[in-house]
């Protein structure tokens, strides 16, 4: 990994090195499942930058570090005329401020002012203090299978091991989900590691489980159905995540695309998500700790954007920062749960933008500010 790279996605790796892990729940356990998945996220990683999700990218091939400079969306995204969001779209942002997870907050709100028959929409940079560079473990060869410590396998690990994930990606693919990337994504994730010990019996179901804050982990089934829409067959580079929650999506997302960028709101949330990913090793993701209703200005065009939680709207700033050409996914709907409908918007033009409407969902409310 490049020293460029390293600052652009500084998550975890020196740390590492030099605190020791605090990975919650049974520690023989998780750490060895952490070792196999990162292996295996590590793994998959390889052939996917020379395959669909990765071939337009090398790792080391990097442009500068966008993530520092400003927001580079008004070059596209200044429409003067409502957005059309076919059928129906009444978009709306509000909100002021990203900040690096890693750092104290650092908003830089700054008006991008886009007139608009219903909103205004507001940009933030959000500044991205760079980190010494991570230090990369020889992990690349490692699967679940071979390199886990044999005792730690034994027993409840079992039970998270790779074969119930394939089983829950049997499911996942009887159910519709065909593109293989996602699948293959879904199978090395351990979900299990992304929420509380208690409930990692339960990882595997395709249910939505409480992480704290009364937020949940979105339901695998609607985690693989978003990237799927998200993704379309096409390579990702830039993808924006909000609402990172436990980081789960944020790190299926990491195996389909080059680079990740996900928001959350409620801080401590961001910091266990980060916890969550240390263990994992997964280079490309960035997490932020702000309002994601303002997405990432500094970091756009994304390529996709997927939103985990409900709004009444797609927040303007968030169409804006959508590449042309460029496929975001969101819940949008009554915060009730009752109505909410899973919805494709796909940028057409600067000024121009078509909205799906597809799936019953029921997602945690998209809130304004952070706490
Ligand atoms: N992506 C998660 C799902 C998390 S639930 C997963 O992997 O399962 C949705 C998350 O969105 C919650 O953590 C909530 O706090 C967050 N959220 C809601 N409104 C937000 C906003 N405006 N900006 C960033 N995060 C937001």
């Amino acid at each position: 990994m490049t020293s460029e790279r390293a600052k652009r996605f500084p998550l975890g790796l020196e740390d590492l090195v030099r605190e020791p892990r605090r990975i919650e729940g049974r520690p023989g356990e998780v750490r060895a499942a952490a070792l196999a998945a990162s292996a295996a996220l590590n793994a998959r990683q390889q052939p996917a930058k020379n395959s669909p999700p990765g071939s337009a990218k090398k790792t080391q091939a990097k442009p500068p570090a966008k993530v520092q400079t400003q927001p580079q969306a008004t070059s596209q995204a200044k429409p003067q005329v409502k957005p059309q969001l076919k059928p129906q779209a009444t978009p709306q942002a509000k909100g002021p401020m990203t900040a690096p997870v890693s750092s104290p907050v650092n908003a830089q709100a700054k008006s991008q002012a886009k007139p608009h028959a219903t909103a205004v929409a507001q940009g933030a940079a959000a500044r991205a203090a760079p980190k010494p560079a991570p230090v990369s473990k020889p992990a690349a060869k490692l699967n679940e299978r071979t390199a886990v410590p044999n005792v730690a396998l034994n027993g409840a690990l079992a039970l998270t091991s790779e074969r119930v994930r394939e089983r829950m990606v049997e499911r996942l693919r009887a159910n519709g989900v065909t593109d293989q990337r996602v699948l293959n994504a879904m199978s090395v994730v351990p979900r299990h590691m992304f929420v509380d010990p208690g409930l990692a019996a339960q990882a595997y179901e395709d249910a939505a489980l409480p992480i704290g804050h009364h937020q949940t982990i979105s339901k695998p089934s609607v985690v693989a159905r978003m990237i799927e829409l998200a993704a379309a067959g096409r390579a990702l580079n830039n993808v924006l995540e909000i609402g990172t929650g436990c980081g789960y999506q944020a790190a299926v997302l990491s195996q389909v695309a080059r680079d990740v960028y996900s928001i959350e709101r409620i801080k401590p949330l961001s910091e266990r998500a980060k916890t969550n990913l240390r263990p994992l090793r997964i280079p490309n993701i960035r997490l932020h700790y702000g309002d994601g209703r303002l997405g990432l200005p500094s970091a756009a065009p994304f390529d996709a954007i997927v939103i985990a939680a409900a709004g009444l709207d797609v927040p303007q700033a968030l169409l804006e920062q959508l590449a042309i050409g460029g496929r975001l996914v969101a819940p949008v709907g009554s915060q009730e749960g009752q109505n909410q409908v899973l919805t494709l918007v796909e940028r057409l033009g600067p000024a121009q933008w078509r909205e799906s409407r597809l799936d019953r969902v029921f997602f945690v409310p998209l809130k304004s500010g952070v706490i």
